[in-house]
């Protein structure tokens, strides 16, 4: 027989036999707290990952002081040097440490936790995916990486260059991000830019000041108004989430901050509405105030490019292989899928699971949709490895 004839087949009943021990390794997982500042728990979490790693994958931790360890894993083909079919996946979540959120617990449809969704159940999906392959013995045939970061919450400052330069030797990327409720796969998603806009206006008595004072408050207050007026939906969406400022009612404010958050859809939105708000923030409505934009956070547009939709049409085969059917789907929200986009390499999010109410404390995972992405997940990295 054919080592890959009934592949489908044969990776379901891998599978359907694993379902209580994907349950497991996924509880495992909820339990271990890992914020993406708790660099303890992180570090657990890269131990328990590089536990689940099938055998013929040659494990590397890599060590930060300021982030948790990350987990670089990769099979025989990808050790070498071949080009690879890059997974990505971050095992850090929003809850920090002394959350109330600490529990794992599963209903009859659900599992609820920190993080189960996002994205401890597409680690789970990770592992459990080349686990099959290796039981089936392709793996060894196939290049692979799987990296796990720990700092993707926070805009995975210490990891992006570690992407970067994996996503440079792959010709391929999967994301392990939840899937869409209708079983979509993520084939784009919008870019963001998060800046501080810092106002420096002149502190004094209120009492003592009239029309025109310098205020850091009044001037912001303006700043708001336009900025806000570049909302453009779809394609640009601005708000300004936060403000902060002044020390006192009876005094003028010295200082008043606010911070944007900016998504956009193409490169060309992201310099077109950089370059209205400096013009805005660069034309102070009140004498003697000063305001400066400074760029914080943020990541590149992962635009839907006919590299992606070939891909998709390749996840798409295989799905109508094990029965199902996916769907494509644009975005808003930004993950480390944008980060491989900017290196040009075609890349699918939302490869994990099913779930929802991610960033919250009702987040679940659908269960019985753990083993169909799994099979999925398997199927499609063995394709796309195939016919790289
Ligand atoms: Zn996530």
């Amino acid at each position: 027989m054919h080592q890959t004839s009934d592949l489908p087949g044969r990776v379901q009943a891998y599978m359907q036999d694993r379902q209580a021990d994907m349950l497991a390794f996924l509880r495992k997982l909820v339990l271990i707290q890992s914020g993406s500042r708790n660099k303890a728990g992180l570090d657990r979490m890269a131990d328990a990952m590089a536990a689940a790693m099938p055998t013929p994958m040659t494990l590397q931790t890599l060590a930060f002081p300021d982030h948790g360890n990350m987990l670089v894993a990769k099979t025989p083909a990808a050790q070498a040097g071949e080009k690879q079919l890059l997974v990505l996946g971050h095992t850090d979540t929003v809850f920090p440490a002394d959350t109330a959120f600490n529990f794992y617990r599963e209903d009859e449809d659900k599992s609820y936790g920190p993080g189960v969704i996002d994205m401890k159940g597409g680690l789970v999906c990770g592992v459990f995916a080349l686990s099959a392959l290796a039981h089936l013995g392709l793996l060894e045939q196939i290049p692979v990486c799987m990296f796990c970061n720990s700092d993707e919450e926070i805009g995975s400052p210490a990891s992006w260059d570690v992407i970067c330069r994996e996503a440079d030797q792959s010709f391929a990327a999967f994301v392990l991000e939840c899937g869409g409720k209708e079983n979509e796969i993520v084939t784009g998603r919008k870019g963001k830019s998060g800046y501080r806009l810092d106002v420096r206006g002149q502190s004094g008595h209120a009492a003592q000041a009239g029309q025109g004072k310098p205020s850091a408050i009044l001037e912001l207050a303006h700043k708001v108004i336009a900025l806000e007026a570049l909302n453009d939906p779809p394609r640009v969406s601005l708000n300004a989430g936060t403000v902060q400022g002044g020390i006192g009612p009876n005094t003028v404010a010295g200082h008043a901050e606010a911070r944007i958050d900016i998504r956009f859809t193409g490169e060309e939105d992201d310099r077109r509405v950089k370059a209205a708000m400096d013009k805005i923030v660069g034309t102070p409505a009140i004498p003697g105030v000063a305001c400066t934009l400074t760029y914080e956070t943020g990541r590149p547009p992962m635009p839907q490019t006919p590299a992606n939709e070939r891909l998709f049409e390749m996840v798409q085969q295989q799905a109508e292989r094990l029965g199902q059917t996916v769907r494509s789907e644009f975005r808003h929200g930004v993950s480390d899928a944008n980060v491989v986009a900017s290196r040009g390499v075609p890349v699918l999010d939302g490869m994990g699971p099913l779930g929802d109410l991610d960033h919250s404390e009702r987040e679940y995972m659908l269960k019985a949709s753990l083993v169909p992405r799994t099979c999925l997940l398997a199927l499609s990295i063995w394709h796309c490895s195939r016919s790289a």
